[in-house]
């Protein structure tokens, strides 16, 4: 099929390559020329496992335009929006980069003749957005409604092998469409490929489509994220609970865990969830959910509770540096929203360190692929830190090392190197990588979340030191 992807960001550039690596001939279309250009070149300008090795192999079905909308959609059977949709003021989604691209697909198909064609909404939409871009197309046009649950960091694999396909359309024959798209994820003929991908363990192949209503899908989306954000907040309020009764918020997520109905992932203690899509989601779905007359304010307090565990996790910090954190030498080991992506957007380890600047802390940051989309965003004050080449160069002479985000190539540091390096071995890790005994034992002061702090002098645990 000839699809048209506009949007060529963090899940556009991903469905286009691979929508191209199932066989379709795809055209990826984006304003910002600076990406294009790159993509032109072959370079790929997010940081995704996978991605550079598709994006080239298919150099010959996977076109890159900056301008050539209105061509692309004239020749396309589908056009998928991919575009950002941002949180606007009082918490609504911002549809504007969605409405220009409606706009412009339907002045492209004006004046053409064409039997049928689908517009796929990809972008993260609140419900009823389907309705509003049908309205504005030609009657030959079908909407649907096509989800994206990729995952930073494993976006290609997410992609390939994804645990469900939501296609939400009244039309059969839009549904066929879908179903002829994506046919190699769904016989599982695409895993059988000599150069394919390989299927991760989690990765399910064959995966299944499940058909519903456009509206249903856009709620499934929403709902979705709703859940994974409430799994993590509740994970986090229960870490608070388990610090003051001196349990261990591990073997309590394990415990509940193995529960085939819970379920052991996302349910995880750490610094809280961040990223481009929760907490705009969360806010999408509270505010359209309020239009509808429904009050959602169980998601009000699965923010509050996200934004609280970052600053639980500064007084942490705090505490460990005997009460006071201005000229205090801190290497900050982590600053992507998670791990193996560059994406830094609301990521909590980017507000954790901007707070720890601003209290005039000397921080040396090390991630080890987010330092130049970190510098942007701290632009004005990333004067007053540095980034570390590695690990070890952050934390030299540190008085506390900070684990921000749960990279494995943290987990996998040489500890006695690591504390060899510091002026004082305290280790405050938001992301609960490491044994406290075995931090006990290396001689660390080692402060986690959820779970007793080991080797706390006096002093520190009753937060009088100065
Ligand atoms: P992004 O900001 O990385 O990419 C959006 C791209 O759209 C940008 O490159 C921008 O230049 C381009 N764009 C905007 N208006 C355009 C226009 N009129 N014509 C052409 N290009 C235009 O955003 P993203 O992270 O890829 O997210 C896109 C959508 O997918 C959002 O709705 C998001 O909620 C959803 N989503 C994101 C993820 C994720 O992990 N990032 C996962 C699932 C769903």
């Amino acid at each position: 099929m000839n699809v048209t992807v506009v949007g060529s960001g963090y899940v556009g550039l991903v469905v286009a390559a691979g929508l191209a690596e199932l066989g379709h001939n795809v055209i990826c279309i984006d304003k910002d020329a600076e990406k294009i250009a790159q993509l032109r070149e072959g370079k790929v300008p997010i940081f995704e496992r996978h991605l550079e090795e598709v994006v080239r192999r298919q150099e010959r079905r996977l076109r890159f335009s900056k301008n050539n909308l209105k061509a692309a959609v004239r020749q396309s059977d589908a056009i998928f929006i991919a575009v950002g949709t941002p949180i606007a003021p009082g918490g609504k989604c911002d549809l504007s980069y969605v409405d220009e691209v409606v706009d412009s697909v339907a002045e492209a198909l004006s004046d053409v003749a064409f039997a049928h064609k689908l517009v796929v909404e990809k972008s993260t939409v609140p419900v009823g957005t389907g309705e509003q871009i049908a309205r504005r197309l030609p009657k030959r046009v079908d909407v649907v409604s096509n989800p994206e649950f990729l995952r930073e960091g494993t976006a290609v694999t997410d992609i390939l092998y994804p645990d469900r396909i939501v296609v939400g359309t009244d039309s059969p024959k839009a549904l066929a469409m879908m179903r002829e798209l994506y046919r190699p994820l769904l016989d599982g003929s695409y895993a059988l490929r000599a150069d394919a991908v390989p299927c991760p363990e989690s990765g399910k192949c064959p995966t299944r489509m499940i058909a519903t209503t456009v509206e249903s899908a856009e709620i499934i989306k929403h709902a979705s994220n709703a859940f994974l954000a409430m799994k993590i907040s509740f994970i986090n309020a229960i870490s608070a609970v388990c610090e003051q009764a001196g349990a261990d918020v591990e073997d309590v997520a394990r415990g509940m865990g193995t529960d085939s109905r819970i379920g052991p992932r996302f349910l995880r203690a750490g610094i809280g969830y961040g990223g481009s899509c929760f907490p705009k989601d969360l806010a999408a779905f509270r505010s359209v959910a309020g239009e509808l007359g429904i009050d959602l304010d169980l998601l009000a307090e699965v923010e509050r509770i996200n934004v609280d565990q970052r600053q639980r996790f500064l007084e942490k910090v705090r505490f460990a540096l005997g009460g006071r954190l201005k000229g205090k030498k801190v290497a900050a080991l982590g600053i992507s929203f998670k791990p193996g992506t560059d994406d830094v957007r609301e990521s909590p380890a980017l507000d954790i360190v901007r707070a720890l600047i601003q209290e005039g802390c000397q921080v040396s940051a090390y991630d080890p692929a987010a330092a130049d989309s970190a510098r942007k965003m701290l632009y004005g004050i990333e004067s007053r830190m540095r980034f570390a080449s590695d690990p070890y160069a952050a934390a030299k002479n540190a008085d506390a090392v900070l684990i921000l985000t749960d990279w494995n190539e943290f987990a996998m540091m040489d500890l006695e190197r690591l504390r060899d390096s510091m002026r004082d071995p305290v280790l405050v890790d938001g992301r609960n990588l490491f044994s406290p005994e075995s931090m006990a034992e290396l001689g660390f002061t080692y402060i986690s979340v959820g779970r007793p702090a080991v080797n706390v002098s006096e002093p520190r645990a009753t937060g009088t030191a100065g």
